[in-house]
């Protein structure tokens, strides 16, 4: 069971997360934890302020935060001498250093912005095991940074998969034949010579889904502020429905593009271990939300939902020279993976190809090799949109309905075809929003 970040954010918040774990206690859980609502960002900004030199400036703006716990605390009656409390003041003594060795450059800041962030989810799953216990619950909070270990690329970390296995069944089997039940913070890991490393923004899904792939649990279930996975971004369209069942490659798909209901690397563990994953809201426990399963079925219009992502960067790159010669596609390619680059979307003809990053940190490096193969152009300020459902590859006059509902759109870029469940294109983003209000009206 992973509960994200408005799920855990106040007092309320703790309290019904709590009905819920109660509820699901037969079933024998491992609960995953997110920071509570706007600690991460908390933590960052303080980093940020001490990379300017303001150490002492940048420890004070967490004081609220640290309140924010402590209220919490306060009023579950957890008492003064628990290790909640006793982390907190851990927390606040390593974190008065950390933020000083970050003005002070005295590591590389990758590594100390990860130590510094990690105080989110370790606070957070401190808490909510001291609450659950006041609550009857036979919780024990687990270090997820001893189970979960990973390379070293802080920021982004990408967990070893069989010592992971390994450490999470060895860690958490013998608890749970205990009956007791296990709290890890998400998002939290370390690498091999123990450094805190974190798996990216919004990761706690991810490490939930490693830690029921490690167990083979028979349900993931990942408890937000929505109920379920929906037809598109309900902050776009407040008339959004829940889909009640969708393909691990649907759910897939629109994680990957932008529905950020879900991690993207949320699915693959899941997968690869055939569990189910439910996307259930803690605000509404008593509505199903969405079942993500091996197979869904076809909608009666084929589209099940549209998902988004902005601040994407098109580069186009031709070649005549090229023209008729093998090897442009290769060499092209292998600029990207030397620089660590993720393309997302592709689109070629014969002699120039048009892509889509999203993390455009080494595009001019990438650009200066680039030129080496043809000339280049690079665009800013896109959005790719994904329409998402299965059986979508095959149906005719789909595309023309999609296109033609938003024919007032400038379309830069469109690839259709490589998956069976998607249709994707990019438009500028200042149209993003346009496009996807008309689309969900036409198909919903
Ligand atoms: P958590 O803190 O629980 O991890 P997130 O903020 O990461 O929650 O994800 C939930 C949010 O995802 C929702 O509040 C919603 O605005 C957004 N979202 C984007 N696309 C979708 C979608 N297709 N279905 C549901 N929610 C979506
Ligand atoms: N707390 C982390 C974040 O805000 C991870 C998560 O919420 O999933 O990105
Ligand atoms: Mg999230």
């Amino acid at each position: 069971m992973k509960f994200g970040g408005t799920s855990v954010g106040d007092v309320a918040a703790f309290e019904r997360v709590s009905g819920i774990v109660s509820s699901e206690n037969r079933f024998r859980p491992v609960v995953v934890v997110s920071a509570m609502t706007k600690v991460t960002d908390a933590l960052l900004a303080a980093f940020e302020i001490a990379k300017k030199g303001d150490a002492e400036d940048g420890f004070e703006t967490l004081e609220p935060h640290f309140e924010r716990h402590l209220s919490v605390a306060q009023h579950f009656d957890v008492p003064e001498s628990s290790p909640f409390h006793n982390e907190l003041q851990y927390a606040r003594e390593e974190l008065a250093d950390l933020l000083k060795r970050v003005s002070r450059r005295s590591l590389p800041l990758s590594m100390l912005k990860d130590a510094i962030v990690s105080y989110g989810e370790q606070l957070s799953s401190r808490l909510l095991a001291e609450v659950l216990k006041k609550k009857g619950i036979n919780a024990r909070q687990v270090d997820s940074r001893r189970l979960i270990v990973t390379d070293d690329e802080f920021g982004a970390a990408q967990p070893i998969a069989d010592e992971t296995e390994r450490l999470v069944k060895l860690e958490l089997e013998p608890l749970i034949a205990d009956g007791e039940v296990p709290i890890l913070g998400g998002f939290i890991a370390a690498n091999r010579g123990g450094e805190t490393t974190t798996l990216g923004r919004g990761g706690s899904d991810y490490s939930a889904a490693i830690v029921a792939a490690a167990l083979q649990a028979g349900e993931l279930q990942i408890w937000t502020d929505v109920t379920g996975i929906m037809t598109c971004d309900p902050r776009i369209r407040p008339d959004a429905r829940t889909i009640p069942v969708l393909s691990y490659e649907e759910a897939a798909e629109l994680a990957y593009f932008g529905a950020k209901v879900l991690h993207p690397k949320t699915i693959k563990p899941a997968v690869d271990n055939a569990i189910p994953v439910r996307v259930c809201n803690t605000f509404e426990p008593e509505r199903t939300g969405t079942m993500v399963l091996a197979d869904s079925g076809e909608a009666p219009n084929k589209i099940k939902s549209i998902a988004h992502k902005k601040n994407i960067t098109i580069v186009r790159v031709s070649s005549a020279r090229m023209l008729g010669a093998y090897g442009f596609m290769s060499a092209l390619f292998q600029i990207f993976e030397r620089h660590r680059t993720v393309i997302d979307v592709v689109s070629t003809s014969e002699v120039s190809v048009a892509l889509t990053l999203d993390n455009a940190a080494s595009l001019d490096q990438i650009v200066v090799d680039l030129k080496r193969l043809g000339d280049v152009e690079v665009e800013t300020g896109y959005a790719v949109v994904c329409v998402v459902g299965e059986g979508l590859r095959a149906s005719t006059g789909l595309a023309s309905k999609v296109f033609s509902t938003i024919d007032d759109v400038n379309i830069a870029l469109v690839s259709h075809g490589a998956s069976s469940v998607n249709l994707t294109f990019v438009v500028k983003e200042d149209q993003a929003t346009k496009a996807i209000a008309k689309l969900h009206d036409a198909f919903f």
